[in-house]
């Protein structure tokens, strides 16, 4: 199932994507931040982490380890949460993933995909550093960074230079891959961020860690582990974020008039790093950049191939995990699924599942839940108009079921049975479109996907997701 037809729909309410996030209290005599002069968009945000997204999972490999991912999911939640209201667009989409490479690095992209190292896990002596380094890049993000930077640069076209503009945020390894690979020869311009950037993203970092329930000063620790690393691994990190003078006193300082909210420590970290230390070793970057490196199957799953390509994932987990994507939605998926961000709603899935290319996405196992406004009242008019939108774009959709009553949430719902055409497996696969009728008359859906001959294990699941969705709108 592609998801970008849902930008063909009329009008597609993003409720679902907005998060509600509770803020912190007020805290006093912290460093006001300003974010620097941007003349992109926050879509431009959006587009180009998207699409330099796309290109990161194509070239770096993923550890795809479910406990790995869920540890550092959990840590990147609680720091979003903290980011201050003034730096939040509800368009961005925070997401946190594990890339199975030995050099202690991490880099977020605009808008919000963030991409851990391994090696960074594994030099960090506690959560609290590891936290430090994902709170730093979340600011650059949230501060929007890499379209300021692009903003100081010459007259670039969003779009045309969107691989050598993302390659170069990126940094690093993964940037000079990306770079490698498009026309433009600029890349060292946009290499680093500048000092200012830099202490922006320590104080603004501080100061979500605070927020969040971790001790700020474990940022400065993180960096200082960084540095003893020196010539070994360490420097793609501090390349791509130079030391703009005195970080370490400067992040202490801010540090101290700050109030540490509670405490986020899960207490996992040593039991993570155990699970790490048990794996195959992680792949250096000279061995990435040969091409000898592949995502992991792990426990996951993995892809193999191009168009047409193989996917496997394992089964719906037993255990549930609940999101709450916008203030209205609650809902609970398999713990082996994560949640991404889309055009038209979220998707849960798992990682090996779902695919972005080119700014579109599509999942070949999961659930996505988003809502059209505009209904007319009529479920089953509603209902049949989503369809033939849907249609348009998948044009290998077909009905196999009348609708049948059910229930989204405890509310009246109608669920029928389609088949498809993956368009990332070129199998057919099995769709379960649910809908339910929201209080605006907009419709929420909800579409659970599988391939045809997975589909017995994931029948089940799909159900149970409707059913235990909790709709809050009134
Ligand atoms: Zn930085």
């Amino acid at each position: 199932m592609t998801a970008n037809h849902y930008t063909k729909q009329r009008r597609t309410v993003l409720t679902v994507l907005v998060f509600s996030l509770t803020l912190a209290g007020p805290l006093s005599a912290q460093t006001k931040i300003v974010p620097p002069n941007n003349k992109y968009s926050v879509a431009d945000d959006v587009k180009l982490g998207r699409e330099a997204s796309g290109e990161v999972r194509k070239e770096l490999p993923m550890l795809n380890d479910n406990r790995v991912d869920e540890y550092v999911e959990d840590i990147g939640r609680k720091l979003v949460a903290a980011i201050p209201g003034e730096f939040r667009h509800s368009e961005f989409q925070y997401s946190f993933d594990v890339v199975d490479q030995k050099e202690i690095n991490a880099f977020a992209l605009p808008g919000g995909p963030m991409y851990l190292n391994r090696g960074m896990i594994e030099a960090a002596k506690t959560e609290g550093e590891v936290a430090g380094v994902m709170a730093h890049e979340i600011s650059h993000v949230a501060l929007r960074h890499g379209t300021a930077q692009a903003t100081k640069g010459q007259k670039f076209q969003i779009g045309s230079v969107l691989g050598q503009i993302a390659g170069a945020v990126i940094g690093g390894t993964a940037g000079s891959i990306i770079a490698q690979g498009s026309q433009f020869g600029l890349g060292a311009y946009f290499l680093k961020y500048g000092r200012e950037y830099e202490t922006q993203a320590d104080l603004l970092g501080a100061q979500i860690l605070a927020r969040a329930g971790y001790d700020p000063r474990e940022m400065a620790n993180m960096f200082k582990t960084i540095q003893a690393e020196g010539g070994r691994s360490g420097p793609e990190w501090l390349s791509s974020h130079p030391d703009p003078g005195n970080r370490y006193n400067n992040i202490i300082k801010e540090s101290q008039s700050l109030r540490v909210q509670g405490n986020a420590n899960s207490g996992q970290f040593a039991s993570i790093r155990q699970r790490l230390g048990g794996m195959p070793p992680a792949y250096t970057a000279e061995q990435i950049a040969k091409g000898q490196a592949q995502s992991r199957t792990g426990n996951t799953g993995g892809t193999t191939g191009t168009a047409g390509r193989t996917v496997r994932v394992d089964p719906p987990a037993a255990a549930y995990r609940t999101y709450q994507p916008g203030d209205f939605l609650r809902i609970s998926v398999p713990s082996n699924w994560q949640q991404f961000g889309g055009q038209g709603g979220v998707t849960y899935a798992p990682t090996a599942g779902y695919f972005e290319q080119d700014g579109a996405t599509a999942f070949t196992h999961g659930v996505q839940v988003g809502t059209v406004s505009g209904g007319t009242g009529n479920l089953q008019q509603d209902t049949n108009q989503l369809l033939q939108n849907f249609a348009k774009s998948n044009p290998n959709l077909r009905r196999e079921t009348n609708y049948a009553r059910d229930t989204i949430g405890g509310r009246q719902a109608l669920t029928t049975r389609l088949t498809n055409v993956s368009e990332v497996t070129g199998q057919p696969e099995s769709i379960t479109l649910s809908t339910t009728r929201l209080r605006d008359n907009s419709i929420l859906f909800v579409i659970g996907v599988a391939p045809q001959a997975e589909v017995g294990s994931y029948q089940e699941t799909f159900s149970r997701v409707r059913q235990q969705m909790q709709l809050n709108d009134r």
